[in-house]
């Protein structure tokens, strides 16, 4: 029987060991997710993922190799691909389209990214992070991006011609035939109550605790906004059965 070595590294880096223990909890968190079985079914490597899809073309990255890494169970090589090549994929699915296997490399991708946020992953946290004013917007607000957001400030990775919206933004969300969106500080009200049911269902799919795990200070903000919301809610319900008696 082959003999497995408790700790996996290269002797002369400085990079910290890697327990097998580690290694295997990652991967059996990736199999255990729902969608796996569904996402993978064989590999045949021919690479037509990786010919149609974009992000190998511009990136050191290739969704057959990533497939191959779980369909080979090389727990290693899923390990070290979760510290950088998996945030490439743009999650256009075009490979799941193409692939003769009914793969969903994409997918697959998807579950492993939240394997790495599930595990703190410093990938995951710096990926992350610009998009913690997101997070905090939807938990204080109900939306996600505000027009006020799309700034070359706030989004610097967006390159140059991003100057082009940020314009006379005020001007060009005049133009939208709804009324409720020529705001730009919100996209649309969001009501109270509705704030509130999201907090339950972010709560209960484990949303929060995968929030906390990746940055504790955003999510001691975020609870503190919640709980003010709730004790508003609260509140309104009570003024409203004052209103009844
Ligand atoms: S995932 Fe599908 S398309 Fe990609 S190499 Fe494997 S069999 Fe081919
Ligand atoms: S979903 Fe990801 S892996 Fe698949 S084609 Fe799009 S960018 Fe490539």
């Amino acid at each position: 029987m082959a003999q497995v070595s408790a700790a996996i590294g290269d002797p002369i880096s400085d990079a910290p060991i890697l327990e097998q223990a580690k290694l295997e909890a990652v991967f059996a968190d990736i199999q255990a997710h729902p969608l796996y079985d569904h996402e993978l079914n064989g590999c045949l490597n021919c690479g037509i993922c990786t010919a149609t899809c974009p992000s190998a073309h511009y990136y050191d990255y290739s969704p057959r190799e990533i497939v191959q890494l779980l369909w080979t169970e090389n727990l290693e090589g899923i390990y070290d691909a979760m510290q950088e090549k998996i945030w490439a994929c743009a999650q256009c699915y075009t490979c799941a389209a193409r692939c003769p296997f009914g793969n969903s490399p994409g997918g697959l991708v998807m579950i492993m990214r939240e394997t790495a946020i599930k595990h703190g992953m410093e990938s995951a946290k710096e990926v992350l992070r610009p998009f913690s004013r997101v997070m905090l917007k939807i938990i204080s607000t109900g939306n996600q991006l505000a027009p006020n957001m799309i700034t070359a400030d706030h989004f610097p990775d967006w390159g140059p011609n991003v100057s082009k919206v940020e314009a006379p933004l005020a001007v060009l969300r005049k133009a939208i035939p709804v009324p409720t969106l020529h705001t730009l500080d919100t996209a649309w009200e969001v009501n109270l109550k509705t704030s509130i049911e999201l907090y339950t269902i972010w709560e209960a799919t484990g949303v929060l605790d995968a929030l906390e795990t990746i940055d504790q200070n955003l999510f001691d903000v975020i609870t503190d906004i919640m709980e003010e919301k709730r004790e508003d809610y609260d509140d309104w319900l009570e003024e409203q059965e004052d209103d009844d008696d």
